[in-house]
């Protein structure tokens, strides 16, 4: 039977080596844009509903961590605590809300897409949970930088609310009908705010942690997320001639 210190040796190299898949991946992304929401395109196999393919891919992530988080009894330590309140808040509104909130009818995801992102999840959660259960567990002494906890979780914050903000929006003007050049927030300066959110959420997690795991998922998040970003923003210039010229894709004046 692994002691702690060898489960987490183990949980580091894996997330060390799945940090550079997502490297892999990030190039990958770069020229193949992942086919869902705007970038739907036949020749990926079945088709399944949106918001039944948002829960079925998401949903892993808060029960894996919740499962491994509680398994291990990690979440009595108030660092390990504030983590999963993180992680499970965030995932209990991607998984449970968000799905009702995105337009149900005629929009579809390729079943290819959720298995994949299946797979992303569980890795991903699965890293994190065993990690903040076991490296916070009772008999454990683990170290915290009061520092980067503090800075973590004011990024963190800030990226929740960047995000959500900029998806309401976006889903609002989903509701009203079809694709319309979005405006307010950060939209001034950038095509994909929610995205810059979602980053800034993930990379204030990662600070939060000062873990492998987390920073690992940092590294998935901006492979998943730059090269959609930057799709996006092609896709908006290719489609509205009235398109902002000054607005870059993903980080204001930069990218
Ligand atoms: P999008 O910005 O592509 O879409 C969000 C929602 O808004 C969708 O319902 C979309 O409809 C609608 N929408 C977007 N743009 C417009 C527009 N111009 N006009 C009208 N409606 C619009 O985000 P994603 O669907 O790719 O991602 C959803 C959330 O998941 C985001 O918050 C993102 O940050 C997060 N995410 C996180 C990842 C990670 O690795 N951590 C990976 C992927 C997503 P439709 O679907 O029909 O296009």
């Amino acid at each position: 039977m692994m002691s702690t210190d060898e489960i987490l040796t183990l949980v580091n190299h894996i997330s060390i080596t799945w940090a550079g898949v997502a490297v892999v991946i990030f190039i990958v992304l770069l020229r193949v844009t992942a086919p869902y929401g705007r970038h739907t395109k036949p020749g990926w196999g079945l088709l399944i509903s949106n918001a039944a393919g948002w829960a079925v891919m998401e949903l892993p992530s808060l029960i894996v961590y919740a499962g491994f988080w509680i398994y291990f009894s990690g979440w009595q330590h108030p660092v390990s605590f504030l983590l999963g309140v993180a992680w499970m808040g965030h995932y209990t509104w991607r998984s449970l809300i968000f799905p009702l909130l995105i337009r149900k009818k005629e929009r579809k995801i390729p079943l290819s897409i959720v298995l994949m992102a299946l797979v992303f999840n569980l890795m991903n959660a699965g890293l994190n949970g065993i990690w903040s259960g076991l490296y916070f567990q009772p008999e454990m002494q683990p170290e915290v930088n009061d520092f980067l906890l503090i800075a973590g979780a004011l990024l963190f914050i800030c990226g929740v609310a960047i995000n959500q903000y900029h998806d309401r929006i976006l889903l609002r003007l989903r509701k009203s009908g079809g694709y319309a050049v979005p405006y307010g927030g950060l939209f001034r300066f950038v095509s994909c705010p929610n995205f810059l959110g979602e980053i800034i959420e993930w990379g204030g997690f990662a600070l939060m942690a000062c873990s492998w795991p987390a920073l690992s998922f940092f590294a998935w998040t901006i492979a998943n997320l730059v090269p959609r970003a930057l799709a996006h923003h092609r896709w908006y210039n290719s489609h509205f001639t009235d398109y902002p010229t000054d607005r870059k894709a993903l980080i204001p004046a930069v990218l």
